[in-house]
Order: C-alpha cells, then structure tokens, then sequence
C-alpha cells in the first residue's frame, strides 16, 4: 500500500482543500505519511498571496527533485494558487513534477495521480468559472471527513468579485459562486454526527454568500439561522465578511441565533480613505466605524478582530498615521498585520512602492500599538464568565486547558484533559496579550 503526503502553505481554504486531496488519496487506498521523505505521492498545496509561500514552495521542489534521483518512483503534484497561476514556470522550473493542478480542480487529484502511478504524465487546463454572476453547478462533491473532529473548516462559496487592486485571488480562484444550501447544511450534520461541535464557514466574502444560486437567493443569514438548527452542533463561525454587505439584519442574527458565536473579523485592510480608494475597497473608514458602533451597540462584549496592511503603494506617513489613529480609535481585540508584498499582476504591482525598510518600521509600530490595545482589552474581560469549548491540554503549562470564548479569546484554566469537547464556563481572572487566564466554575 502506498503513502502520500499534503504539504500545505497559506489559508484556511488551502488547509480544508488540503484535507480534501487527503480524503481523495485515502479513497484511494493511500496512506498518510509522517513525512514527505517515506512517502509515495507528494502533493504541494500553494498559496500566492504573498511572495514568501510561493518561494518556499519552488524551494521544496528544489529538495523534492534531490529526492526523486534516490527514488524515481516519487510522484509530485502541485495544487493551489500558485499552481493556478504559474503553472508553466512550475513545470519549466521543476520538470521532476508529475501533474499541475487548478484551484478549481482539486477532484482531479485522484485520477491524475492514477495515472501517475501508471507512468503517464498530465499537463491540465487551469480552468476556472470566467462569467460574473453565472450560476456555477460545477463545484465538485466534496468528501466529508469521518473522522471525528470538534472543530471544522466548511467552505461555503469560492474566489471573489471584489478585485481588491492588491490581491490576486480573484485571479487564483476565481469569480465568486456559492455552494448550494442543503449540501452546506447537509455536511454540517455529517460531521455533527462524526463528533464535530464548532463549524467556522469559510468565503473570501464570506456575507456575499448565496448570490447566484440556482435554487434562487439565499443570504448570508438565513444560512446561519438554517445552520443554528443543526444537530450536535454548539458554535458556528465564519471568516471573512466584507464591509459593504455587512448590515443590520445581519448582526441581528448573530446576537439571536445561540449557536452563532459573537466574533466579527472584519478586514479593514487601511485607515486612510485614500488608501482604501486606492485598494479598491469599496467603503470608507466611516462606513467601518459604524458597522463597529452598531455591533457593539448590539452585542457589547463581541470580539471584533480585523486584518490591516501597511506600505501600501503610494501610502505616505500621514497616511500611515491615519491607520494608527483609526486602529487606536477602533480597539480591536487582536489584528493580523501585514506589511504590502507586490503581486504580479495585480494592479497594485504597478504602482510606485514604498521602500522595504519603512514598510517594515510601520508594521513594527504598529504592532506595537496593537500588543497593548489587545491586552487593554483582555483586562476589560477579568471578572466576566466565559464560555469555552475546550480543545486540550494547554502547550504553555502542565495542568492547564486551552480553548476560546464565544468572541474568540483565547482562554487558560487549570482542569482535566478529560474536560476536552465540553463547553465550560470560566470566570476571568489575569489577561495578557495571548489572552485570557481563569478558573472554572
Ligand atoms: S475581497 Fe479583495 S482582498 Fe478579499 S479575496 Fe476579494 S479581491 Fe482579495
């Protein structure tokens, strides 16, 4: 019997794509390796996002062609972003590579490394959907994993409208179409019945959800609330929403539906207007603020979370200091930093650059500015009772637990191993910038 290993670079949608080539080669008699140096079939699943992924991704098919001389019966697939994108660099610059396959077209995983161990050799169309608002009917059946997970990662819609001038996903994956309700509600059951008890539903823009569907419009929400109903299930969320179409009747939901948990990660990506315009980002910083204010109005203690990037092109101190001030303004729970990586083939690659070295110094202080916001927020939480779905032992310390809050604070207490899978409450007693130290009650 044969091994096969996935290694994986970049998002949450690579990791679960990941997890569906595994669940393709277990189908087909494979096993998971511990390595890639023991295994048969090695799958590289890339990203694009940034620059440093794909580098390490053609720096391990550096090592993979070292160790495809000892053993010639290797196979070697790429899959993913990077894969979509630069497929005629990949084979040129790795020729030891047995197939290249397209974000849209992971399902051929199988079939091509079939034929791989047949000795044929695939080159594929990176095919994707091309028409804006079509409606997609060939997003592939996906497996579902039995076995037993507390947490899973769902995709519920694939690639994006947006053309943010920065990111090249709409390139990688595509214009943006949505899984079908019952196959969504369907899975989420499967995998409540395996042992599963939180779901986060994975989009690019996650609360476009539901546009072109052909069993006709379903938004965002009343797939949360058909979800809510589900089963075995304890928490639903959901990364990422866009700003524009995050509404009222939204957050609503989420304050009433028990099993939606009170966490917003939003991407800000800039607090400057100007920069946003030039991103293509289609709010403003005030229409920000306001989502904000009404969902902390509704939902006062709900984590709120956002991405940011700095040296931006053509972003200039001052608007630089706009972002700190707004990202002051604002007191995030936590953020995700990043300083602009230039993306062949967006429009933003064009642009003037700002230097590395003053990109580098913005995200620094900024960072710094956040580290303390983040723990002035933890410490609002001291004295307040959390409710955490534990998932184990905490790496930190001997004896204690680990899992999140309903608003995604990470949470530490002393207890028992065998609490792991139980929703516990726990009263905050110490915060620092990781998060949040307790004791169960
Ligand atoms: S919304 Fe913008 S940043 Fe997000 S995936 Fe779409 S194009 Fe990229």
């Amino acid at each position: 019997m044969g091994t096969y290993f996935v290694q994986t670079w970049g998002c949450q949608m690579n990791e679960e794509d990941s997890e569906q080539i595994a669940l393709y080669l277990d189908g087909l008699g494979l096993h998971a390796a511990g390595s890639y140096e023991s295994a048969q079939v090695v799958i590289l699943n890339t990203c694009s996002v940034r620059r440093k992924p794909e580098d390490k991704a053609f720096s391990f098919l550096g090592q993979l062609a070292i160790r495809k001389q000892k053993n010639p019966e290797m196979i070697i697939g790429v899959a993913g972003c990077m894969a979509q994108l630069r497929s005629s660099e990949i084979r040129q610059r790795a020729p030891h590579v047995n197939f290249v396959v397209g974000t849209a077209q992971i399902s051929l995983v199988p079939g091509l490394v079939e034929g791989a161990l047949q000795g044929q050799r695939f080159q594929r169309e990176m095919a994707l959907p091309e028409r804006r608002g079509a409606v997609v009917t060939d997003i592939p059946l996906r497996a579902v994993s039995r076995s037993p997970k507390l947490k899973a990662y769902v995709p519920i819609q694939y690639g994006c409208d947006k053309f943010c001038s920065f990111c090249i996903v709409p390139t990688t994956r595509g214009r943006e179409r949505s899984r079908p309700t019952a196959e969504i509600v369907e899975e989420v059951a499967e995998l409540c019945r395996n042992g599963t008890k939180e779901v986060t539903l994975l989009g690019q823009t996650v609360n476009s959800y539901g546009k072109n569907l052909a069993e006709g419009r379903v938004s965002f929400g009343q797939l949360l609330e058909q979800l809510d109903e589900v089963e075995g299930l304890e928490r639903i969320r959901f990364t990422s929403p866009y700003p524009r179409d995050f509404k009222t009747d939204l957050i609503e939901v989420i304050r009433d539906r028990p099993k939606v948990m009170e966490h917003l990660h939003m991407p800000l990506q800039s607090g400057s207007d100007e920069i946003l315009r030039k991103m293509k980002r289609l709010y403003s910083t005030d229409e920000f603020r306001q989502i904000v204010a009404e969902t902390r109005a509704m939902m006062p203690n709900a984590g709120i979370t956002t991405d940011v990037i700095v040296g931006f092109p053509g972003e200039t101190e001052e608007h630089f200091q706009q972002t700190m001030k707004f990202m002051a303004e604002m007191e995030f729970d936590g953020a995700y930093m990043f300083h602009y990586s230039t993306r062949p083939g967006t429009p933003a690659a064009t642009m003037e650059q700002v230097p590395h070295d003053v990109k580098m110094d913005r995200l620094h202080r900024l960072m710094s500015q956040q580290d303390e916001i983040t723990l002035r927020q933890n410490e609002t939480q001291i004295g307040l009772i959390h409710e955490v779905l534990v998932e184990g032992e905490s790496p930190r310390q001997a004896g204690m637990l680990k899992g999140y809050s309903r608003e995604f604070r990470m949470v530490h207490f002393p207890g028992d191993a065998s609490l792991t899978g139980q929703l516990v409450k726990v009263r905050g007693e110490s915060a620092h910038h990781w998060g949040i130290g307790g004791t169960a009650i």
